[in-house]
């Protein structure tokens, strides 16, 4: 037998979370989460779901019927999109101009499909002309799927333009809303985006571990018109509708019924404070944050007009060592700020402000630690 190890109960600090998430979660949401739990099919749980299910269509400006929370983090509802609505040997175009791009491009190579890449400079939006020439060179295909907010970059993209161009070309479009939901304006209906995923623990500072998912009238019929069964079962949307969808719920799996008392008191939270207020709320921090940084002598990955207001990605100085300073910020100031990814690693610091994050408090305890790492 083995002996039982001696832990002791573990007790996190309080940190400050200034990265490209988990952001800061709203102390009214941590509090959600510690209520009893209760059955996922109590009576009283499925009334919360029907709330968390309008909050959601609020939070992506939406009426789909089929708008869910996945019981998974954000990449789960990326798989989900493409599992479901991509059959083997369709083509899709998929704009890569960060990490996440290129994360689309292996779902779509895993189910047999074909990517076709546009593909833009790592710190650019994609670029609407040269996904114009994609779907005219392409008139076979039958998504185009790219990442609004790339948080590997810090850039956004003009959905609205790109999700017109895919229906004008007879595509359905795939965006990823990770980290751009409840950040910067998003509006699925009004753009006529097909299918949008995101994450809890981004912009919404919810705990990690759901996926917010909507699917369009057409995502839907394209789902039901699949000429094979989606081939994971517990992504299927098929199975995972009967459970959500009004009515009588079945079971399905245990819902995570603690993150989703999370997840409703951080849309409610949302909700509280208006989605227009809190896309100017992370604009204003950002001005703020972007002044200090520039004061610094920091400079910005991204220009101006594509910038993300609550994904800054910075230049890390000459001569400055990237996790010795970042590990100071950590020790120091309990202040967690986000190193760089793939092209950027070791090269870029990337600020989040995000959700509850986007405060400024936050932004000035952030500006005085980087102060002082940099002196
Ligand atoms: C964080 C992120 C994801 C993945 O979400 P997880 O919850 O970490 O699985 C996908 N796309 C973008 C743009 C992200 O920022």
């Amino acid at each position: 037998m083995l002996a039982a190890p001696q832990v002791s109960a573990f007790l996190p600090p309080r940190r400050i979370l200034m990265g490209p998430g988990p952001s800061d979660v709203y102390p009214e949401v941590l509090a959600a989460q510690a209520r009893p739990t209760v059955g996922h099919l109590d009576p009283l749980f499925v009334g919360m779901m029907d709330e968390v299910k309008s909050l959601l269509q609020y939070a992506f400006q939406t009426a789909n019927p089929m708008t869910v929370a996945l019981s998974a983090p954000g990449s789960a509802g990326m798989e989900a999109c493409f599992v479901n609505l991509v059959e083997p040997g369709e083509k899709v175009i998929v704009c890569r101009n960060g990490v996440f791009g290129e994360r689309m491009r292996q779902n779509v190579v895993r189910l047999g499909a074909v990517p076709v890449l546009v593909d833009s400079p790592w710190g650019q939006p994609v670029d609407p002309d040269a996904v114009e020439s994609a779907l005219k060179a392409n008139p076979d295909a039958r998504f185009l799927a790219f990442v609004h907010a790339e948080t590997s970059t810090g850039a956004l993209s003009d959905a609205k333009t790109l999700c017109a161009l895919a229906k004008s070309h007879g595509c359905l479009s795939i965006v990823d809303a990770v980290t751009s939901l409840g950040g910067v304006e998003l509006r699925v209906d009004e753009w006529g985006v097909d299918a949008v995923y995101s994450g809890s623990q981004k912009c919404l500072s919810c705990v990690p571990g759901l996926s917010p998912l909507s699917f369009s009238p057409a995502a839907v019929d394209k789902l039901q018109a699949r000429q094979s069964p989606v081939p994971s079962w517990f992504l299927d949307q098929t199975l995972v509708m009967a459970y959500w969808g009004g009515g009588k719920r079945s079971y399905h799996h245990t819902a995570p019924v603690n993150t989703l008392y999370a997840l409703h008191e951080s849309l409610r939270q949302l909700a509280g404070e208006g989605l227009e207020a809190a896309w100017q709320r992370h604009r204003d921090m950002h001005l703020i944050l972007r002044d200090g940084l520039e004061k610094l002598g920091l400079k910005f990955v991204v220009d101006a007009a594509a910038r993300l207001p609550q994904l800054n990605a910075v230049y890390i100085p000459e001569g400055i060592d990237d996790a010795a300073a970042r590990n100071r910020l950590l020790q120091e100031y309990n202040l967690e700020i986000g190193g760089g990814l793939g092209d950027l690693a070791g090269k870029a610091w990337r600020i989040g402000l995000m959700g509850y994050g986007a405060r400024r408090e936050n932004v000035a305890l952030c500006l005085k630690a980087l102060e002082s790492v940099l002196k």
